[in-house]
């Protein structure tokens, strides 16, 4: 249980980890405390030598388009001292004893505190074949830190010929990085390309990345590594070898909560199920991609994305110090883009997958896929767009939009979850007042045409 301070000491909050959640989290309880009054203390722990970078950033590093990786530094550890905040680099945890609030951290020393903050975030997962009889194997690497943006712009600079291994957002993203600096691409996938998405929408993908020179293998297993003097030569598939100087791992990633391993409150998936306020239990509050999220319809995902590190973090700042905020919940909503130069696609979804409609008994989801373009057809600026909407037959809720198309497509999507937000139908989305004017959209806005399909479709079967 939490051990109040004494009577007029300071609250000793203990943050641990020093980027998205952890930092929004400790700067919104001092901002809190400040409001309410309250006394506090906050101590960040952080494994690393970094802190408040934007790892979304790091393709953009790595294609050259942002000079260096001082860009993604949101702010510096001077400033967050400034603040008043007693971060300390290289300070690993390896355990959080609840009962003793006590911290450990590597090298044995200890930090006592009253609440704490678990903001570890992910580990990137490391395939066994990427180190040969234990040791990394040299042009083999992940895209997760800061430093790994320095590696990667460099290595493309380089030049030489690139495999990315995965093929999920940022499989994506390194493929179009490498791709802008001019090198040879394989894009190596165990399943399809963006598997999230419906067959139809990735598809369009695929086709993209080969229009831009990447070579597509999907459906194909790395099984292995052909190494020399200790650098990667080329990936051994199942079906043949890809050459390669370098091998981006874009496998996913796990939560980091081997510090909590011992507690019982990891869910199956090794992550943190924190309540809205952000506390798992009382005095440990828990945010960011150590966390599973929970939907705005009560199932829990794991959904390691920046957008929810922020608000969670600051949620979790503003409880620890007093205050009262909730966490409102997913939707679902992502969004990336490969637009190396002659290929410019923007890819975006929103709401439930299509593989957890089918787990829920209760839904009948009808589907239409619509193509049309992203302005008006007389207008130069008009790109092809292709939008999959999915609803319920039966209250016409609207349950998915997937989107594919030109500059200006991607961001489409949030309309459509602006309508999931509320619980809205697919009626909602095809009648409510859009913007509209030639260079940016059709008088009949392409999302509403296709909202308004599947409203005819549901409609339909219903006379027949
Ligand atoms: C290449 C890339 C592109 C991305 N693009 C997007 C995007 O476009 N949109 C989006 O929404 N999200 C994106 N993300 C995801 C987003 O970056 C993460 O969701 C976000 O960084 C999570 O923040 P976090 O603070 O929870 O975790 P992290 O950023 O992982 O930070 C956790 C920190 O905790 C430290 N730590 C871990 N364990 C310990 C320990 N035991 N003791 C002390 N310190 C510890 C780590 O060193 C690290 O500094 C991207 C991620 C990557 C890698």
């Amino acid at each position: 249980m939490p051990t109040a301070p004494p009577d007029g000491a300071p609250l000793r909050v203990l943050v641990v980890g020093a980027d998205a959640a952890g930092m929004s989290a400790a700067h919104q309880a001092l901002r809190t405390a400040r409001r309410t009054g309250r006394r506090i203390e906050v101590a960040v722990l952080e494994a690393g030598e970094d802190t408040s970078y934007s790892a979304c950033g790091i393709p953009y590093v790595a294609s050259g388009e942002v000079a260096d990786t001082e860009a993604l530094v949101v702010r510096t550890a001077v400033e967050h001292r400034a603040a008043g905040i007693d971060l300390r680099f290289g300070a690993r945890v390896t355990h959080l004893d609840l009962e003793r609030r006590l911290a450990q951290v590597a090298g044995g020393s200890a930090v006592e505190f009253d609440e704490v903050v678990v903001a570890t975030g992910a580990n990137p997962v490391v395939p066994p074949w990427a180190h040969v009889d234990g040791v990394a194997v040299e042009g083999v690497h992940h895209a997760k830190t800061l430093r790994d943006a320095d590696t990667w712009s460099r290595r493309f600079a380089s030049g030489g010929r690139v495999a990315v291994v995965g093929g999920g957002y940022i499989g994506v993203e390194m493929a179009e990085a490498a791709v802008r600096r001019g090198l040879h691409v394989t894009l190596v996938t165990r399943s399809r390309v963006l598997s999230t998405f419906a067959p139809e929408i990735s598809a369009v993908v695929v086709e993209g990345l080969r229009a831009a020179g990447v070579e597509v293998l999907e459906h194909s297993t790395v099984e292995g590594l052909e190494v020399e003097d200790g650098a990667v030569r080329a990936l051994r598939l199942g079906e043949g070898t890809v050459a390669a100087d370098h091998v981006v791992v874009a496998l996913g990633v796990t939560p980091a909560t081997d510090l909590l391993a011992h507690t019982g409150l990891l869910s199956p998936g090794g992550g943190l199920r924190p309540d809205e306020r952000g506390q798992v239990v009382p005095g440990v509050w828990a945010a960011g991609d150590c966390c599973e999220v929970r939907s705005r319809t009560g199932f829990w995902t794991y959904a390691p994305l920046g957008t929810h590190a922020a608000k969670a973090g600051r949620v979790v700042g503003e409880n620890v110090a007093g205050g009262d905020l909730r966490f409102a919940g997913m939707v679902g909503s992502a969004i990336t883009r490969f637009a190396p130069g002659t290929v410019h696609l923007e890819i975006a979804r929103t709401g439930i997958l299509d593989a957890q409609a089918a787990a829920d008994p209760s839904l009948d989801p009808v589907v239409v896929v619509t193509d049309g373009t992203t302005a008006s057809g007389y207008m130069p600026e008009a790109a092809p767009i292709t939008l999959r909407v999915s609803a319920d037959r039966t209250t016409r809720r609207l349950l998915s939009v997937e989107i594919v198309g030109g500059p200006g497509a991607g961001k489409r999507v949030d309309t459509a979850a602006a309508v999931l937000w509320y619980d809205g139908t697919v009626d909602d989305l095809a009648w409510m007042d859009l913007s509209y004017a030639p260079p940016v959209a059709t008088a009949w806005e392409v999302l509403q045409i296709a909202a308004r399909r599947v409203a005819e479709r549901i409609d339909r079967a219903a006379r027949a």
